[in-house]
């Protein structure tokens, strides 16, 4: 039975004190309150060694929201794969439109990042979705099979089960916009295919699929209530104990 996960993106957002606080907060309410699903919390980099201890790892993972695509060495300012899972982290989501878009992260760059992240021994969050022009013009399905081929299907199926997909149509991404829970449901079910044409039918039941965009207390029910939407990657309600806890809730409804 494939996971079902709620994960947060805080991305450039919260200064080291007020990230712990957060993290701790949530650590509290979900002692009290134990989620339904598997929860994570993806922090800036310079969060993830203080971020580490105050989370009980058996109710909240923790991870990176980038690594770097060479092993070691002469990088000045980048953040190894290694470095990452040294702090005590277990996820790093790679493949993000922002990284993607601003940071000119191509295909084959994530390729070497999802090796590395792998070899590594991090779980991958690995973001795939269409911009609005690309939906506009129905090339939605074909824009996500391309990115998932360019960066993920070159994998074994021993490796691929160690990846969470994150479908996030850009044009859902911190806009207020989201995609209807019909819309959401056709295009995981085609990215469950996909899976299931390269790696068979099994490896597709057990992939994880969360859908990114706009997700918050109010639409993840009905979102969340869809077969092939297995939970959310939540960026902007990721930044507030309650509104995140509202996301988790979701999967007691
Ligand atoms: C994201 O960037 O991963 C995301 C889903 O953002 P938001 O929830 O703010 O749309």
């Amino acid at each position: 039975m494939r996971k079902k996960i709620v994960a947060g993106n805080w991305k450039m957002n919260l200064d080291l004190q007020e990230g712990v606080a957060l993290a701790k907060e949530l650590n509290e309410a979900l002692a009290a309150d134990k989620p339904n699903c598997d929860v994570v919390i993806c922090t800036p980099f310079i969060h993830l060694a203080s971020v580490a201890p105050v989370l009980d790892c058996n109710l909240i993972g923790l991870g990176a929201e980038n690594c770097a695509d060479k092993e070691k060495g002469a990088y000045t300012g980048e953040v190894s794969a290694k470095m990452v899972k040294s702090t005590g982290a277990q996820y790093v989501i790679l493949g993000h439109s922002e990284r993607r878009e601003y940071y000119k992260e191509t295909p084959e760059i994530l390729k070497e990042k999802v090796l590395l992240a792998l070899a590594n021994g991090l779980k991958v969050i690995f973001c795939i979705g269409e911009s609005l022009e690309e939906r506009e013009a129905n090339k939605q399905n074909e824009v996500v099979k391309a990115e998932l081929e360019g960066s993920v299907f070159n994998l074994s199926a021993e490796d691929f089960a160690k990846i969470v997909i994150a479908y996030e149509p850009i044009w859902a991404i911190g806009t207020g916009k989201t995609a209807t829970a019909e819309q959401a449901e056709e295009i995981h079910a085609y990215i469950r295919g996909c899976v299931a044409e390269k790696y068979g039918a099994e490896v597709a039941e057990n992939t994880s699929i969360l859908y990114g965009g706009s997700c918050k207390a109010s639409n993840a029910p009905e979102l969340f209530a869809k077969p092939d939407i297995d939970g959310g990657l939540i960026g902007g309600a990721s930044l507030k104990c309650a509104d995140f806890k509202g996301i988790i809730d979701a999967w007691k409804k």
